[in-house]
């Protein structure tokens, strides 16, 4: 009895010479010790199974997560907390996480366990502690809160870390976005008032070439305001998941329209556009407003950018082979940072955005990148050198057919 109450299950007692009465009870006793270990065995088993299956879910969760104790002591943390954190093993096991040293050399955690730790029970229980904290230039959501037993024994608390920094970024942009087009849509409405304004009651005192003067300058206001009305209204149809109508068209007629619509433009800053083009198109699928949109950003963002005096090269070339048509737009402008290249096709994106010296949404080239490989199913693509230039440009398939990704129903 002493060996079974100690844990020693499976203990069997050899009696030799005992009575029949006192060799049932060996015998019972026994069968009792056997069972016990079975038990005992099978519970091994079980616990094994349950734990084995918490550190599954424990490790295979996307977030970091960090488990203290209630002395502030990392008692568990699964993988994606170590990186994260930039673990390299499992250093931070056993120790205290308030000692946690981030990249920057701060003790980022300790302050705020400090106030979760001076929170009521109750408060730790309905509310819990969140905050950022900047590791390794990846922003960190932090959420601590409290761990209790299955008898509600508070036992220590739990912290989970999201990667936010995406959202983050994308949340700068976007008030940086609202910011740029209440900016962009007050100025040319207050220009158009104040030139109407003095039209409507001093024109006569202004000779014919003043008064065409302020026409053409309530003109360039209205294109810029009509350009970033689309831009916003294409935004939301674009982006969803609304199929755009596609019908034959002619590619290389659509280059020649959009290059003198943008004419106009060019006076300013005495630019001139070349078109360079290969003789034959073939009709291609597409929605011509859209891909003229699509070709009239490209257009206007070099004429924007191109210095003084410079030249605007439009290419339209065939490559069969690889079953497209490319049309490009190159510059001779102040060009694009490699780190920069990658992103500004991303809506709100705006190189402008620390510096403001340009205007604009941050959306056409969205818009460009939205329509083309949504769509249209073809690429977008820019190649550009800071201080010499840069070419955008897209591809549209040819045969629409031959491509995996079209659905039966847009060909
Ligand atoms: P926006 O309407 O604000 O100009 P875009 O989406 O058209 O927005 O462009 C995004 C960013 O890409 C711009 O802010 C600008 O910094 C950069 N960019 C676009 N085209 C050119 C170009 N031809 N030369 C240099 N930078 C450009």
């Amino acid at each position: 009895v002493h060996k079974i109450s100690s844990g020693e299950f499976g203990y069997k007692i050899e009696g030799e010479n005992v009575s029949d009465e006192v060799q049932e009870l060996f015998d019972s006793f026994n069968d009792m010790s056997a069972r016990l270990n079975i038990y005992e065995e099978q519970n091994i088993e079980q616990i094994t199974l349950e734990r084995n299956k918490l550190e599954a879910v424990l490790m295979s969760i996307v977030n970091g997560v960090v488990v203290c104790d209630n002395n502030d002591n990392v008692v568990l943390l699964n993988g994606h907390a170590k990186e994260l954190l930039e673990l390299e093993g499992d250093e931070l096991l056993n120790t205290n996480i308030q000692q946690y040293v981030d990249t920057e050399g701060e003790y980022c955690f300790a302050e705020k366990i400090d106030e979760y730790k001076n929170l009521s029970m109750e408060e730790k229980s309905s509310k819990p502690i969140i905050f950022n904290v900047t590791i390794g230039g990846r922003i960190l959501k932090s959420i601590i809160s409290p761990m209790y037993t299955r008898n509600h024994d508070y036992v220590g608390y739990i912290i989970v870390l999201i990667d936010v920094t995406r959202e983050t970024e994308m949340d700068l942009m976007k008030s940086q976005f609202i910011s740029n087009v209440s900016h962009e849509l007050r100025t040319p409405v207050t220009v158009l008032r104040s030139y109407i304004d003095t039209l409507y009651n001093y024109g006569e005192e202004f000779d014919l070439e003043t008064q065409k003067e302020f026409i053409g300058t309530l003109n360039t206001e209205i294109v810029r305001l009509n350009r970033m009305v689309n831009d916003i209204l294409d935004f939301s149809r674009l982006d969803s998941n609304a199929k755009i109508e596609k019908s034959e068209n002619d590619i290389s007629q659509l280059v020649d329209s959009c290059v003198s619509q943008v004419e106009v433009l060019l006076k300013d800053n005495n630019l001139k556009i070349d078109i360079q083009k290969d003789n034959e198109f073939p009709l291609l699928m597409f929605n011509y407003d859209a891909i003229a949109r699509a070709l009239t950003n490209y257009l206007s963002n070099a004429i924007k950018y191109a210095p003084k005096d410079s030249t605007i090269t439009v290419k339209l070339f065939n490559e069969i082979d690889k079953n497209q048509v490319t049309v490009t737009v190159k510059d001779e402008g102040c060009g694009i940072a490699p780190e920069h290249q990658k992103k500004v096709f991303e809506r709100f994106f705006r190189v402008e955005n620390k510096i403001h010296s340009v205007k604009g949404t941050g959306l056409g080239l969205h818009l460009v990148k939205t329509t083309i490989e949504k769509h249209h199913y073809g690429n977008v693509f820019v190649q550009s050198q800071v201080g010499q230039g840069s070419t955008f440009g897209f591809s549209l398939p040819v045969d629409l057919s031959k491509l995996d990704c079209v659905e039966d129903d847009l060909v």
